[in-house]
């Protein structure tokens, strides 16, 4: 068992073409890959492009002192979601094939970045996509020494209640058993390459709920929750481990208030808000180190209960404008980013007689995806 602490990063997006033609302001300078100012001031901004008597660094370390945030790493408008990959989730591959269980989890507010840092673009791949190869890499060297059963899920919860995104079903429900917080009634896929990886997750993409709103027309109210079961098998010890890791697109941090919705929208906003609330005051116990945390406050805390606070090596990006625009929310983002570094988790390798989640009981099957047992 070993204490790790969360790790956190910051993407800073770049400026769209509504925050370029109001000509909004700057509010975020990256000083260099884990430091960056909010709302730097104006004078400095003068001194920084035009003090022609002090040194770069000089300036550098007064506005360090004066107003700098470190995280893991920060990423500025520049960096492409390959780099985003191989700083922060190249590493957790390797993590999750020596038997620790990884969590990547994207927060911010809508429009800022999550969406587009998880799945990319068609020619700019997201590091989910990344990530699995990276995944599907790595086993292709061990699949002589072990043996590997992977099975899928991919879930989504949405205004409190949690879907089978693979095959548009639910609202499952979810109960505790010994293991930690189980999904009732959840299938997983088994699949056996990138390919039919890849498949399910344009499938469970299409399944996902969107609404247009005031900030973001492509914008989805839901949280998603991507996750990979590994069982792998030492050939020649029959040493087992379960694995899992998981990649959660949560919604929108920004306030119910600021997208003027109405009614059902409105809902959802509160609901969110209601989940991304107890993710907050989670964080915070966990960072304050208390021993009774609220993860029964929402179905989104529940389902990340192991990712938080259990036996889970955690990755959290958190996703920025950096536009004068989203000042408040921009803020509060970092606010929470800057509170989630502190926490520490108890992580340790899973191996047979530690962890195996109940519904690693993998059918051999022919169909090219083929669904294994319930649990
Ligand atoms: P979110 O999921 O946080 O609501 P999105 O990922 O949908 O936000 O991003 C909002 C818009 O900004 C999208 O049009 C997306 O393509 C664009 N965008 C976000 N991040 C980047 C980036 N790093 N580089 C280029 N475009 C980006
Ligand atoms: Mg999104």
């Amino acid at each position: 068992m070993s204490e790790v602490a969360i790790k956190v990063v910051v993407r800073v997006r770049p400026f769209n073409r509504r925050e370029m033609e109001q000509n909004q302001k700057n509010i975020i300078r990256v000083l260099d890959e884990s430091t960056l100012v909010f709302d730097p001031d104006e004078d400095e901004d003068e001194f920084f492009f035009h003090g022609a008597k002090q040194t770069h660094r000089d300036i550098t370390k007064r506005i360090k002192k004066k107003l700098n945030m470190e995280f893991d790493s920060v990423f500025d408008d520049k960096k492409c979601n390959e780099e985003v990959f191989e700083i922060c989730t190249k590493p957790i591959v390797t993590s999750v094939m020596n038997g620790f269980n990884c969590s990547v989890f994207v927060y911010g507010a809508t429009g800022a970045g999550k969406t587009y840092t998880m799945l990319g673009s068609e020619n700019n791949p997201g590091i989910t996509f990344l990530t699995m190869r990276e995944l599907f890499s790595q086993i292709q060297k061990l699949e002589c020494e072990r043996r590997f059963e992977i099975g899928i899920s991919y879930l989504e919860v949405y205004n409190e209640q949690v879907m089978n995104l693979l095959t548009k079903s639910g609202p499952l429900k979810l109960r505790e058993d010994s293991n930690g917080v189980v999904v009732g009634g959840l299938v997983l896929k088994q699949i056996r390459n990138a390919e039919e990886l890849f498949e399910l997750l344009i499938i469970g993409n299409k399944n996902r709920t969107q609404h247009p709103t005031d900030a973001n027309e492509e914008s989805s109210r839901s949280h998603a929750i991507f996750q990979v079961h590994i069982r792998m098998t030492d050939n020649k010890t029959s040493v087992r481990r379960t694995v899992k890791l998981s990649m959660i697109d949560l919604a929108g941090s920004e306030r119910a208030q600021s997208t003027k919705c109405k009614g059902l929208r409105f809902k959802e906003g509160a609901n969110i808000n209601k989940s991304l609330l107890a993710l907050g005051n989670c964080i915070n116990k966990l960072a304050d180190g208390c021993k009774h945390i609220p993860y029964r406050d929402s179905n989104l805390t529940r389902i990340l209960k192991d990712s938080l606070g259990g036996n889970c090596q955690t990755l959290m990006i958190a996703n920025i404008s950096p536009s004068s625009l989203t000042y408040e929310d921009t803020y509060n983002t970092l606010k929470y980013a800057s509170r989630a570094k502190k926490i520490r988790t108890n992580i340790r390798q899973n191996t047979i007689t530690t962890n195996i989640p109940k519904e690693f009981l993998l059918k051999r099957c022919d169909a090219q995806v083929t669904e294994i047992e319930k649990l």
